[in-house]
């Protein structure tokens, strides 16, 4: 019997869609330098600059306010690094006078995380806000963190790991009260759930084109018209000055073919998938004993289920799940290749020996009824297995 090759791994990765791998095959003929006076670079530009209205659309933003760059963890860089300069630079008198402290939440993705660490070992202070064991910050923790000291604050809109979505538009009211600058990552929000920038009262926000079935390498910022933007890249006006480089039409061009798709698609994701998630779910919970699941019961992406196995190992019911032809992650897979459990689990205030033993089942487009009776079918005796393995 041929192994059947279901992907539930799509919070890491996605495939290309179909229909945008075809369009993006002819947009290698447009070669032209999307920044050349020429016949071939206005060609080139004007095909960039529909691109960047299909993004804009997605999240209800302005053509004006999308730069584009190499990805999420670049546009998320892209802020950290802006508000540094504003703490620093001339400008930053004006903008920013004191204002060195940077919130964040402790489930953020590594490239917030990070970004925000390398902030702290130059000198600023960052506050990490605790999450409650569904992964919500809460606002009586984020209103007595701010201050008239507060530069940034950083909370993704929807977690990679378990799901969760948090109350942005709350989250931003009081960062604006306090005089703050606020950011979301919603790289994992985009095309799952409907998105309006300007209504969830950020100044910032990030995209991801591979997240939602477009190219790798290629992702956005969107920026408030208002809000300051300084270049991590120097060199040509592309991008008004923000992102030096010649365009990368290719990305560009697959980023708005997948961008347009996923606008047009965000209600019947949520009900489709949603539905296979729930099944799987549902399935999980009938037929496999002393399971957890961690993350929203309600406020949550509709592909996501993360479940904790009590007495198997995560790794070992990975490969199990690999050999049967299921791919799925444990925590993330930019924190995967280290030992350490998911510090997203871990936030959540789930047992260290239990992270260890969770498993993020990411649904998305491609997948059948069938792809997920057979993942209810396959989990259970492996489950069990394991679990009679590590009591011996
Ligand atoms: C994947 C991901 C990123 C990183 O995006 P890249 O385009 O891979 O750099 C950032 N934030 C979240 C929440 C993600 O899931």
């Amino acid at each position: 019997m041929t192994v059947p090759q279901i992907y539930m791994d799509y919070n890491a990765t996605t495939p290309l869609n179909d229909a945008v791998k075809a369009a993006m095959i002819e947009d290698f003929a447009v070669y032209g330098n999307a920044s050349s006076m020429h016949a071939a670079g206005r060609e080139a530009h004007g095909r960039v600059e529909a691109a960047r209205r299909a993004v804009a659309d997605l999240i209800g933003g302005a053509p004006g306010e999308v730069v584009f760059t190499s990805g999420g963890s670049e546009s998320n860089n892209t802020v950290f690094q802006t508000m540094r300069i504003l703490a620093s630079g001339p400008d930053g008198r004006a903008l920013s006078a004191g204002r060195r402290e940077f919130i964040i939440s402790a489930i953020e993705h590594p490239c917030v995380l990070n970004s925000a660490a390398f902030l702290q070992s130059l000198g600023f202070t960052v506050t990490t806000l605790p999450v409650d064991p569904f992964g919500k910050i809460a606002l009586e923790d984020l209103r007595s963190a701010l201050s008239d000291r507060t530069l940034l604050v950083s909370v993704m809109m929807a977690n990679n790991e378990i799901g969760t979505i948090q109350d942005i538009p709350a989250i931003a009211r009081l960062s604006k009260e306090a005089g703050a600058w606020i950011h979301t990552d919603a790289v994992q929000a985009a095309g799952k759930i409907p998105l309006a920038a300007r209504d969830l009262g950020v100044d910032y926000l990030t995209l991801s084109a591979h997240k939602l079935y477009g190219p790798k390498g290629i992702g956005a910022l969107w920026v408030r018209s208002g809000a300051p933007l300084k270049p991590l890249i120097h060199g040509g006006h592309q991008e008004d000055g923000l992102r030096a480089g010649t365009y990368n039409n290719i990305g560009i061009l697959g980023f708005g073919h997948a961008a347009a798709l996923a606008c047009s698609q965000t209600q019947a994701y949520g009900k489709t998938i949603g539905a296979l998630r729930d099944r799987l779910r549902r399935g999980f919970e009938e037929h496999i004993p002393n399971i957890k699941i961690n993350g929203h019961p309600q406020d949550v992406l509709p592909n996501t289920l993360n479940v904790s196995f009590p007495g198997a190992e995560g790794e070992a019911i990975l490969l199990s799940l690999d050999l049967a032809g299921i791919a799925v992650s444990t925590g993330s897979a930019c924190a995967s290749g280290s030992l350490d459990p998911s510090h997203v689990l871990l936030a959540l205030g789930v047992e260290p020996e239990l992270a260890h033993g969770s498993i993020r089942f990411s649904l998305g487009w491609g997948l059948t009824e069938e792809h997920v009776n057979y993942v209810i079918a396959t989990l259970p005796p492996i489950i069990a297995r394991l679990r009679a393995m590590s009591a011996v």
